[in-house]
Parts: structure tokens; C-alpha cells; sequence
């Protein structure tokens, strides 16, 4: 099939019909029942389309028909065999919308067009076959019990599971909450981020058109209130958490105040990126550190925003850095040539900007640095590096969310490790050597839920648990683990006699 040009996405995207509304128990909800916001592109500044600003009366509509289909049984009490199919058409549903769906996600946080296609879309489809197929597969157990019982361990629905999500990857991050969540029998009502809630909504009629029954998957844009209002709501069960650190923390406080809610929590990153001397491959690693920061604007929970380098390598590492970095120029997302893309909104802007003021102050800049392309109305930034003296500075420490990148340099193995670990996160970690002592060393060391070795985000299988020590959250998204967040697990014992 011919490539798409920029002209041809253009025009696909001037002809598409959005919707903005909440879907509710199996329907799109008259926005007249709810305030409403406006979507606006990073790519120019252009208004999308209006969306529901979601409050009380639709959080509690969505709420009680998602508590209504799960007692019910319609989802629930189906053999996983049968909500198996069901799942896997909606996915087939998506394949088959691809390129609308990708669009609609380009348009509305502004991720290159090459990106939403190859990585977003097909990640999401892939999640949720995934669970699909794992669903009919996974068993209880017969566990050692006294010879006058039969002791069964089985896994049940939690029951309502509030999944809230980021905008960085939109469509993504929703179907690693709401794929294991619906595929263990559970009820969903999925709040995407304002700044991105257009695929959430276009994938809730596909769910419709699939066969999932009307309730099971509810999908309330808006701001964060009704996100707030999910985490406080006595109804529901869990509630699953993609964002900053800092409302990670509300929303635990949101479920002590109410019910106790199950609270699983994917939250922010400062992941360091170690170059050892003995590193195997100077370019490969230059070209991956540069991928680590830049790809998707950095707006990456596990962006490698340390970059901690041995001294004896530094200059010669940094060159490779900095010629990788040329190759994300930002440009149209629309294009299939633009390797960068537009920072999601002018709240994200100025904060990334801001950082880089920051930085002129504490660090050396060795790349990088402006606004650009301003003319388009859009929101676009250079790769930009900087050489850190010291790794208090403020930019080595707090997680920018943009594509602002960090070099530290090290001396030593132990150095490098302590100054990895030493952050208030704990995401992600990657080590470049040669030498499988050091590889192991490091990794077993490195504080991580993700640690690489002579790589960077290589994770797309659905296999890696993923997720962080300390503040960056806990419990894990994908794999079978991710199954267990949304379970409860019951022991039964049969008295024979
Ligand atoms: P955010 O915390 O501002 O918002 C996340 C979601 O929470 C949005 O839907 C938002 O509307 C909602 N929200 C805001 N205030 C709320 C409140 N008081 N109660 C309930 N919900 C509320 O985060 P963001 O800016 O959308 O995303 C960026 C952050 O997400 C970064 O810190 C990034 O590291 C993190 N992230 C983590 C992962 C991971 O898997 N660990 C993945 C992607 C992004």
C-alpha cells in the first residue's frame, strides 16, 4: 500500500467527524447535559472539536451502570471464552479503524503521524488481544489442605474499576488499564486526560459495535474532577492511576477517605541512563540515549532524562549524542517525515521552557534550547541537552516531561549507581557495558521496575510487568501480573465430612 502524504492525512483530517461526548450504559450523551471544554490541537492551535466537561451527575450515571452490568452478570458471568471473542472483534474493529484512530490521536496531542501509526495504535490493538487470549487460560488452584477439605484459590472480578490516564500516550496507557480490567470480568468507567480524550471516546463505540455490553465500558472526559470524584465514589472498587506522582498521592487519599477503594498507581520518573567506558557500542548507545529523550517530545514516564556517562568517554559520547539529537527536527506530526512532533499544550510549553531557563542558570546548554516553529500557532521545542555540574541541580532532579536532557558525568561504578538510585523515582534504568559482571552488578543494584542492559525501551512485548519503585507508583501494568491488580483472590474450603 502507497505511503499517506502529509496532503493525504490533511485532508483525512478536514473530513473527520469527532466526537466529543461521554459514553454512558451503551450510548453517547448529549453534551447539553454537561459543561463543555474545548479540544484544541498542539499542531496549530486549531480548534478540534467541544468535549464534555464530566461532573457529579454523569459520574454517578456511569458508575451505577457499570455497577448495574456487573451484578448483572452480562460481562461477569460470561465464559471468558465468550468475552474472549468479544474483545478480539473489538480489536479487529480498531485494526480495521487504524488510520482514523491514529489521526485522532496525532491531531490531538500532537505525536508524529509515524508514531500514532507504528507504536500507539498497534500497541493498544495488541494489549487488548492480548489479555483477550490470556483470559481463558489462567486457572485457580487446588491448594494442600486437610484430607476433609478441598481448598480452592480463585481469582474473582474486583468488580468497578475506575482507570484514570495521562496524555502522553493516550490511547495506550487507557488499554493498559481497561484491556486486563474487562478481561477479568470487571465493569470500567475510563476518564482520559483533557488535554487527549479523543480516542477513548471513538473506541468506546467500537466497543459497542464488538458486543460489549452496554455499561461495561464507560468512558467521562473532562478535567480532573471527575477523576477526583471517581477516586472518592463509594461504589467503585479500584481505581487505576496513570499520572504526575502528585495525584497519585491525592488519589490515595481520595480512597482512604472513602472506601478503601484498591488504588494501583503508575506515576512520574527521572530515569538515569548509565554509559560505562567498557560500553559495546559508542553509536548504537549515543543514538539510543538521544531516542531515550526525545522520542514522543520526551514525554515519556521512562524518558532517560539522567544520562550519566564515564568521564573517559564523555566528549567523545557527547558528539554522538549531540548528532543524534539533529535528527529530531520538529516539524508537522501530520507528515510522515517528522521525527518530532508538538509538546502536548501551552501549560506544557511554559513548563518545559521554564526548565530550560532553569537550566541556562545551573548548567552548561550543549544543544538545543528555543521555541521554534512558532508561526505554526502550535507548540514546538528543539532536543536540548545539557552538561550538569552537579546532580542537585533542579533539572537533573525533577521530572521536566519534555525533551530536555541531563549529562552527568561518573568516575566510578559505585558512583554511578548511587547517583542512579539517588531519586525520589524509580521507573526505569538502563546500563551500556561489555562486561557481564558489571551488567549484572548494576541491574541487580539499579532501584528500578525496568532495567535494561545495552538498550533503552526496548518493552513493546506485552510480557514485561511494568511499573516502579517508590514514587513511581505500584502494582504493575501488562503481563499476567497486571491481571492480579484487578482480582481479588478468595479461598474456598469444601468440608467433605
Ligand atoms: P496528571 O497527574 O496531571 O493527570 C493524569 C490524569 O489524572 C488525568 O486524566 C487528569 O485529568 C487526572 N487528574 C488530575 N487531577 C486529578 C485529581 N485531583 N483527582 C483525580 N484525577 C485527577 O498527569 P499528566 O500530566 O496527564 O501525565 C503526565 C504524568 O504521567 C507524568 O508524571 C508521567 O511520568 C506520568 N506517566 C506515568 C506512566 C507510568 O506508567 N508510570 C505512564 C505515562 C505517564
Amino acid at each position: 500500500m502507497e505511503q499517506k502524504t502529509l496532503a493525504n492525512w490533511q485532508r483525512e483530517a478536514a473530513a473527520l467527524s469527532i466526537e466529543g461526548r461521554a459514553f454512558i450504559d451503551g450510548e453517547y450523551r448529549p453534551a447539553s447535559t454537561t459543561h463543555r471544554f474545548d479540544c484544541r490541537s498542539p499542531i496549530d492551535g486549531g480548534l478540534l472539536t467541544q468535549v464534555a466537561d464530566c461532573g457529579a451527575p454523569e459520574v454517578d450515571l456511569a458508575v451505577r451502570a457499570a455497577r448495574h452490568a456487573f451484578d448483572a452478570g452480562v460481562w461477569a458471568g460470561l465464559n471468558p471464552r465468550v468475552r474472549k471473542a468479544i474483545l478480539l472483534r473489538w480489536a479487529a474493529l480498531m485494526r480495521e479503524h487504524q488510520d482514523e484512530l491514529a489521526l485522532l490521536e496525532t491531531l490531538d496531542v500532537g505525536k508524529p503521524i509515524a508514531d500514532t501509526t507504528t507504536v500507539d495504535v498497534p500497541g493498544a490493538i495488541y494489549c487488548i488481544e492480548w489479555f483477550a487470549e490470556a483470559i481463558d487460560k489462567v486457572g485457580g488452584e487446588v491448594v494442600p489442605a486437610d484430607r476433609h477439605l478441598v481448598g480452592l484459590v480463585t481469582r474473582e472480578p474486583v468488580g468497578v474499576v475506575a482507570a484514570i490516564v495521562p496524555w502522553n500516550f493516550p490511547l495506550l496507557m487507557a488499554s493498559w488499564k481497561f484491556a486486563p480490567a474487562l478481561a477479568a470480568g470487571n465493569s470500567v468507567v475510563l476518564k482520559p486526560s483533557e488535554k487527549a480524550p479523543l480516542t477513548a471516546l471513538r473506541i468506546a463505540q467500537l466497543a459497542h459495535d464488538a458486543g460489549v455490553p452496554a455499561g461495561v465500558f464507560n468512558v467521562l472526559p473532562g478535567t480532573g474532577e471527575p477523576g477526583k470524584l471517581l477516586a472518592l465514589h463509594r461504589d467503585v472498587d479500584c481505581v487505576a492511576f496513570t499520572g504526575s506522582t502528585q495525584v497519585g498521592k491525592l488519589i490515595m487519599q481520595y480512597a482512604g477517605q472513602s472506601n478503601l477503594k484498591r488504588v494501583w498507581l503508575e506515576l512520574g520518573g527521572k530515569s538515569p541512563n548509565i554509559v560505562m567506558p567498557d560500553c559495546p557500542d559508542l553509536e548504537r548507545a549515543a543514538r539510543s540515549a538521544a531516542g531515550a529523550i526525545f522520542y514522543n517530545m520526551g514525554e515519556m514516564c521512562t524518558a532517560g532524562s539522567r544520562l550519566l556517562v564515564h568521564r573517559e568517554i564523555k566528549d567523545v559520547f557527547i558528539d554522538g549524542l549531540i548528532a543524534a539529537a539533529r535528527r529530531y527536527v520538529p516539524g508537522n506530526p501530520l507528515d510522515p517525515a517528522t521525527s518530532m512532533g508538538a509538546i502536548v499544550d501551552p501549560a506544557q510549553l511554559a513548563r518545559v521552557l521554564d526548565y530550560i531557563e532553569a537550566g541556562r542558570a545551573e548548567a552548561t546548554l550543549l544543544h538545543g534550547g528555543a521555541q521554534v516553529l512558532r508561526e505554526s500557532g502550535g507548540y514546538y521545542v528543539e532536543p536540548t541537552v545539557f552538561d550538569v555540574a552537579t546532580p542537585d541541580a533542579k533539572i537533573a532532579r525533577e521530572e521536566i516531561f519534555g525533551p530536555v536532557l541531563s549529562v552527568i558525568t561518573f568516575d566510578t561504578i559505585d558512583e554511578a549507581v548511587r547517583l542512579a538510585n539517588d531519586s525520589d523515582y524509580g521507573l526505569a534504568a538502563a546500563v551500556w557495558t561489555s562486561n557481564l559482571t558489571t551488567a549484572h552488578d548494576v541491574a541487580r543494584r539499579l532501584r528500578a521496575g525496568t532495567v535494561w542492559v545495552n538498550g533503552y525501551d526496548e518493552g513493546g512485548d506485552m510480557n514485561f510487568p511494568f511499573g516502579g519503585y517508590r514514587q513511581s507508583g505500584n502494582g504493575r501494568d501488562k503481563s499476567l501480573h497486571a491481571l492480579e491488580k484487578y482480582t481479588e483472590l478468595k479461598s474456598t474450603l469444601i468440608r467433605l465430612r
